[in-house]
Formats: C-alpha cells, structure tokens, sequence
C-alpha cells in the first residue's frame, strides 16, 4: 500500500535520510524508531509531501506522492497527525473534528464518523463545545488522532504521539491506538522515541539511525533484539 524506496533527503548539506526504504501493508501497523535527530520527522514530511526528497519514490497505492500538496494526499485518503498536536485551539473540539473531514470522500460520512471517534473518545464527545486549547495535554493529543480519523483514512500518520505526555496519558493514548489498529483495516505508520510503548501495538518496526534504517523486523524479534534492547529498551 505505501512504498518508499531509497529516499535521500538533505536541508541544505546536513543529509537527513541516505537511501531509506520502507514498506507497508493494508492492515498494518508499523513504527519508525530511533533517537533524536535521527530522521523519523524528516521521514513522515517527505511521505506526507511536504518536504521533496533529493532522490527516491514514495509511492501510495501504486500513485506518486512526491511534490502533492497536503489537500490532494489528504484526497488519497492519508492522515497525518503532526507531532506537537497542532490543534485549532480557538476553534471547539467539534469545530475541529469537523475540519478533519474536510475532503469530498470524508465529508459524506462525517456523521458516522463523529458517531465513531466519540465512541472511541468519549471524553471528545462530553467536551464538544469546549475550545481545544483548554483541554489538557492528552486531551489534545487525543483530539488530534481523533481528527486524523475524521478523514476515513486508509492510512494513518503518527509523529510522535507520546511527545509531552505523562507516562500514564501515553499509556492511555496507546491503548486507543492499539484498539484502532485490532479493529480496523487501516494501515498506520507511528513514528515514535519511546520504543517499547511503539513495539507494543506495532506489528513490524524499522529501527532509523543517523538517516539509514540500522534494523528491521516484526515487534517481537526488535524486543529480543540485543542491540535494540541496549539502545532503546533500557536493558544490557
Ligand atoms: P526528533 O525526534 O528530535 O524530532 P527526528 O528523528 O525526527 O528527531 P529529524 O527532525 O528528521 O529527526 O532530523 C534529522 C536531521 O536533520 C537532524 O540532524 C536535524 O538536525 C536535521 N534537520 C531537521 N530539520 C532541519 C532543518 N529545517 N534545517 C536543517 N537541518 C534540519
């Protein structure tokens, strides 16, 4: 479903990402791992068109995503939830949902769709008239994966979910997509610098290391890994 294949990506002479292939499946949930700086945003911006790749294919069902603007991948049926949250904070819980479902495909089945992310959220669902911007840290983080679904995607995009949240909201936050990724079919992609909590719900992981995959494999042969666990996991 995406396919990316040898993707080098430079801000000026610092090289980002050197020769960075992955793939995914229907289905799937995969994550993008590693430390800071390592090339995980670099990585989602290049696959999401928002930064062109010097060389390299990042295709999604086949289509080019190279040089599309965020509208017309949004039409393709991928959501991104940017790291940081970026929610509308002058805007109601509602207000952004709504905004979320702002293509063609989505908006036909925006009522559905808000039936199913206040399923999912119910505490979205009690704060619908608030403004996003008084809501809570993980409140926010929750609303921004719950705008991304807003698009009835195929694919959903995830930078760093975990990012300022309390080990116990992360935990929470996990569990959501987790829940989403058992029972769906949509593929997801969750780049994330906390390991573990990525490995739990992630079928498959690729390791990212200075801008190169270093390691790849399903989530369980990444836990076993000793060269992960030294890393990432916090054991030797
Ligand atoms: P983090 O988890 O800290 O966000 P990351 O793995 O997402 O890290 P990137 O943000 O993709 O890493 O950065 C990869 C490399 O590219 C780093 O060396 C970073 O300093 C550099 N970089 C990122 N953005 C820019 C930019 N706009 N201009 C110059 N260099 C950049």
């Amino acid at each position: 479903m995406l396919n990316v294949e040898g993707l080098h990506v430079s801000y000026g002479s610092i090289k980002a990402l050197q020769g960075v292939s992955i793939a995914l499946s229907q289905g799937e949930c995969v994550a993008i791992v590693g430390s800071n700086g390592a090339g995980k945003t670099t990585l989602l911006k290049t696959i999401c068109g928002l930064l062109k790749p010097n060389k390299g294919r990042v295709e999604f069902e086949g289509k080019s995503l190279v040089g599309k603007m965020a509208y017309d991948i949004a039409n393709m049926a991928v959501a991104h939830v940017p790291e940081g949250r970026r929610v509308f904070t002058e805007m109601s819980v509602l207000d952004n949902l709504i905004m979320g479902s702002y293509v063609k495909e989505a908006k036909a089945h925006r009522r559905e769709s808000l039936e199913y992310v206040f399923s999912l959220f119910p505490r979205l669902a009690e704060r619908k008239d608030q403004l996003a911007g008084t809501m809570s840290g993980g409140e926010q983080q929750m609303l921004a994966v719950a705008r991304g679904l807003m698009l009835k995607p195929k694919l959903l995009i995830l930078d760093e979910p975990s990012s300022g949240l309390s080990p116990l909201i992360v935990e929470q936050m996990y569990e959501k997509l987790g829940e989403i990724h058992k029972t769906t079919d949509m593929a997801m992609l969750v780049v994330e610098q906390n390991v573990p909590i990525a490995l739990s719900i992630a079928d498959r992981g690729y390791v990212l290391e200075n801008g190169s995959i270093h390691v790849s494999g399903t989530s369980d042969e990444l836990m076993v890994d000793p060269e992960v666990k030294a890393a990432y996991l916090g054991f030797h």
